[in-house]
C-alpha cells in the first residue's frame, strides 16, 4: 500500500453520504420507473451501495465506456464497450458514475442516452472534481466534491487496483508523476 497517500473520504463518511443520497432519490423517484445504469468498472461498488438505500422497485443496467487505460490524463476520445442490455425508451434514467472530471465521459453519454428517448435522464455520481471540467455537464446528485487529486478506492482504480479499498483515498503522485 505504498503508491496510497491521504484518506480523503473515510468509510463512515461514504456510507452516510450514500444513504442521503439514496433517501433523496427514494423521494424524487417515487411512482417512476427508475433504471439505474452503472458506467463500468468504476461505479460498481458506488451503485450497490446506493441501490440499498433506494427504497423502490428498480432496474439496473451497465455501459462500459473507453476510460484513461494506464493514464491518468483524459484522451477526450469516448467509445462504448458495452452497450445497455435493455431499451431505455419511456424510462426515468439515472446515470450512477464514480467520478465527473473533465466531464467529457458524461457529456457524450447524456446525449447518447437521450437519443433512446427515455422519460427523464438524471445523473448521480459519487465525486465530482469541478475544478477540472472542459465541458459543462448538470449533475443532479454528487456525493461529494473533491480537488484536483487523482483518487482511488471504492470502485476506482489506478492499472485495476484498489477499487476494493472501504474508502478513497489520494494515489501517491511519485507513481505517476516520473
Ligand atoms: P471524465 O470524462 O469526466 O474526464 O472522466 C471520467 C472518468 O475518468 C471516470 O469515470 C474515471 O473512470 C476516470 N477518472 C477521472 N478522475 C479520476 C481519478 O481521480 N481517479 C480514478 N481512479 N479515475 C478517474
Amino acid at each position: 500500500m505504498d503508491n496510497i497517500g491521504e484518506i480523503l473520504i473515510d468509510e463512515e463518511t461514504l456510507i452516510k453520504r450514500v444513504k442521503e443520497l439514496g433517501a433523496e432519490i427514494t423521494e424524487d423517484y417515487r411512482g417512476k420507473n427508475l433504471i439505474l445504469i452503472g458506467i463500468l468498472k468504476g461505479a460498481v461498488i458506488f451503485m450497490s451501495d446506493l441501490s440499498k438505500e433506494i427504497k423502490l422497485p428498480l432496474a439496473m443496467d451497465f455501459m462500459a465506456v473507453s476510460s484513461y487505460g494506464a493514464s491518468t490524463h483524459s484522451s477526450g476520445v469516448v467509445r462504448i464497450l458495452k452497450d445497455l442490455d435493455a431499451e431505455i425508451e419511456g424510462k426515468d434514467v439515472l446515470i450512477v458514475e464514480d467520478i465527473v472530471d473533465t466531464g467529457l465521459t458524461l457529456h457524450y453519454l447524456q446525449s447518447n442516452l437521450l437519443s433512446r428517448k427515455p422519460n427523464s435522464l438524471k445523473i448521480c455520481c459519487c465525486l465530482d472534481k469541478p475544478s477540472r471540467r472542459k465541458v459543462p455537464v448538470d449533475i443532479d446528485y454528487v456525493g461529494f466534491e473533491i480537488p484536483d487529486e487523482y483518487v482511488v478506492g471504492y470502485g476506482l482504480d489506478y492499472n485495476e487496483r484498489y477499487r476494493n479499498l472501504p474508502y478513497i483515498s489520494i494515489l501517491n503522485p511519485d507513481i505517476y508523476k516520473k
